[in-house]
């Protein structure tokens, strides 16, 4: 029996094969039957099993009465172990099978793989010393490990990417080869991975071909034959911290068309609601506006160069409208004073508001008003709820207002400020306990009249 694992068949439509064994829990089975999962030997294959970092392939493995789903395919020795379990019928040993991979899955690994080669040597073209330290190849993703000697800065990203995407856009043809190792270490230029042992005869992958060579990598992976089939290429994270190893995580194809269009998105909206906030539109539309930005943020892929570029934006965004919101609150609370005062005629005044807004800003606020009575107010949505009282006059506190005040609540603190001949009483209590800020103004109520 000779089991051999063909990686470089060209991208195989189906092959026909026969069951040399099954294995379950490292027992031998005559058949493959019910819905535990199994372990199936081929007499040859055309399924990549996991190696080099990519992840193998998915498929099926079909009679005219079983159907077995690949889910995962692993290589032991020269065996080649294809799993997964039966979805419909049963297979035995000796069977004549139809083997069938999903396309979707070994195309999203080609893509990937032959861009982790160009990202390989674009890294090597603007850092010194690259080391590749591992990878990991899916069909919707990969990763790239590496170390360098040189420093490594954000603007960086952009060159990699566009000399990726040049790379892609010059349809370079990709080479397999096959050669015994010692030749193929005599290649200039050769890329092979730290710290990896090869056997005597490798694989190479070579991108473009004479002068336009690109890049040659001792590699066993499955790749596209023109780098135009790639299409498109970003980076959605990079780790680039001076020391140790760094991580690179990219999309390609359909994935990478989708994230630069989703960036291109948000690119747009951003652009929207810096104008709206430049004319003070819409005001009462800007946190969900931000709240939607930093979704899109967390939940979308998105090209890091864009990423960071939006959250450095709407972060700079942030002064100037707390600065406009400010505003907008400081005339709502300065409206919400004015009614009340028209409409009681209490000794002390005491407006409680759902607009967040500091001590700092509220005393602002009643030194506009400028109330012949005392205004006091409660704030309720401040994380510490707050009681603001503002008096026109210089009053001078005994100690026992204060004993009063922590007679309602021990927890409250008061400080007096004067300003422009106002005195300020700034209670806070550690709660947002409504009906205790009922009790001490009406205490006020009692202390002021
Ligand atoms: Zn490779």
């Amino acid at each position: 029996m000779h089991y051999y694992h063909d990686i470089f068949e060209e991208f195989p439509q189906g092959m026909k094969a026969v069951v040399s064994a099954i294995v379950k829990n490292d027992h031998l089975f005559s058949e493959a039957v019910g819905k535990d999962e199994f372990g199936i030997l081929l007499d040859k294959t055309m399924f990549y099993g996991e190696c080099g970092g990519q992840i193998a392939d998915k498929g099926c493995i079909k009679t005219n009465n079983g159907f077995f789903y690949v889910r995962d395919v692993q290589i032991f020795n020269k065996y080649v172990l294809h799993i997964g379990n039966m979805e419909s019928g049963n297979i035995s040993v000796g069977d004549s099978v139809f083997l069938h991979i999903y396309e979707d899955h070994r195309l999203g690994c080609m893509k990937n793989h032959t861009a982790t080669h160009i990202l390989n040597g674009c890294l090597r073209k603007i850092y010194d010393n690259v080391r590749q330290e591992g990878s990991r190849v899916s069909p919707h993703k990969f990763s790239f490990d590496f170390s360098t000697t040189s420093q490594m800065k954000q603007e960086d990203l952009t060159t990699l990417q566009d000399n990726v995407q040049q790379i892609i856009n010059s349809g370079l043809i990709v080479c397999r080869g096959l050669q015994p190792l010692d030749q193929a270490l005599q290649i200039s230029n050769i890329i092979t991975m730290a710290n990896e042992e090869y056997p005597s005869h490798v694989y190479t992958v070579s991108i473009g071909r004479g002068p336009s060579e690109f890049s040659t990598e001792l590699c066993g992976g499955t790749h596209v034959t023109n780098t135009k089939d790639i299409e498109s290429f970003c980076i959605t994270s990079a780790s680039m911290s001076p020391l140790g190893i760094k991580r690179m995580t990219c999309l390609s194809g359909t994935q990478a068309k989708q994230a630069i269009e989703n960036g291109f998105i948000l690119e747009k909206y951003l652009q929207e609601f810096e104008a709206m906030i430049k004319s003070e539109a819409q005001t009462d539309t800007w946190l969900d506006r931000v709240k939607h930005i930093n979704k899109v943020l967390k939940d979308e892929a998105i090209p890091k160069t864009v990423h960071d570029d939006i959250r450095l934006r709407v972060d700079r965004l942030g002064d100037s409208m707390k600065a406009v919101l400010n505003t907008i609150k400081k005339e709502k609370l300065r409206q919400e004073i004015f009614e009340l005062l028209e409409n009681t005629s209490s000794a002390c005044c005491t407006v409680t508001t759902e607009l967040v807004l500091t001590p700092q800003v509220i005393q602002q606020v009643l030194l506009e008003v400028n109330s012949s009575r005392p205004v006091a107010v409660v704030s309720t949505r401040d994380k510490n709820l707050s009681i603001v009282v503002c008096l026109n006059e210089n009053i001078e506190l005994d100690d026992g207002f204060e004993a009063e005040l922590k007679s309602v609540d021990s927890d409250v603190k008061l400080k007096k400020k004067v300003k422009k001949n106002c005195t300020f009483l700034i209670i806070t209590l550690k709660r947002k306990a409504l009906e205790k800020s009922v009790a001490i103004c009406n205490k006020l109520q009692s202390v002021l009249s």
